[in-house]
């Protein structure tokens, strides 16, 4: 893992598109090719929801799942998964970013909120999502492509009866950009949980 500092210069020269120092274009192409390519989302809050997500797992914090809740078009917070940090297996991203909310607004009820994160919800922040009263989820990749890189929201989801009927609530989102945040996530060989 590189230092915070500099691995938040490099994701900063991604995302204004400045040059990366030659040492970093050789030793981590792969990675860097990945983490290019999801800081290219379509979406500014998605963008913003894959820088929060590449902070957290450099960091070794938890999972590629960073998220950012709006209101009115401006962000209220953000936040990304903290399972490993916190030793919580509840801290996800969209946890973290909700409760980031409420103490912002200094409220509970996020009514007109709507939040983008970089894999759709597992069932558990789906349920704190509805609770939040948050009015629309934005995903990026699904629980299809979690499963794939290692997590059990699809299994899970299985068991509790699939989400039909969350049509429209739900709504897919730069899933491309964010396969490559998997990816960058999957090249670091993370802790599996
Ligand atoms: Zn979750």
């Amino acid at each position: 893992m590189k230092t915070r500092s500099a691995a938040l210069a490099l994701t900063l020269s991604l995302a204004l598109g400045l040059a990366v120092p030659a040492q970093a274009r050789t030793a981590d192409y792969p990675a860097l090719q990945a983490e290019k390519l999801a800081l290219q989302a379509k979406n500014p809050f998605m963008r913003l929801a894959i820088a929060e997500a590449l902070e957290g797992i450099r960091q070794g914090h938890g999972g590629p799942f960073g998220c950012v809740v709006v209101k009115d078009g401006k962000v209220i917070a953000q936040g990304h998964n903290k399972v490993l940090k916190m030793r919580n297996p509840i801290l996800h991203g969209e946890i973290d970013a909700i409760e980031a909310s409420c103490r912002r607004l200094g409220t509970h009820d996020l009514s007109g909120c709507e939040i983008y994160t970089t894999g759709e919800p597992c069932p558990m922040c789906l349920a704190a999502c509805l609770w939040a009263k948050i009015s629309k989820v934005h995903y990026g990749c699904t629980i299809a492509d979690n499963a794939r890189i290692g997590f059990r929201d699809e299994a899970m989801d299985r068991l509790l009866g699939g989400r039909k009927g969350l049509a429209g609530y739900l709504v897919p989102k730069d899933r491309d950009a964010c396969l490559s945040l998997f990816e960058f996530y999957l090249s670091l060989n993370p802790t599996r949980y």
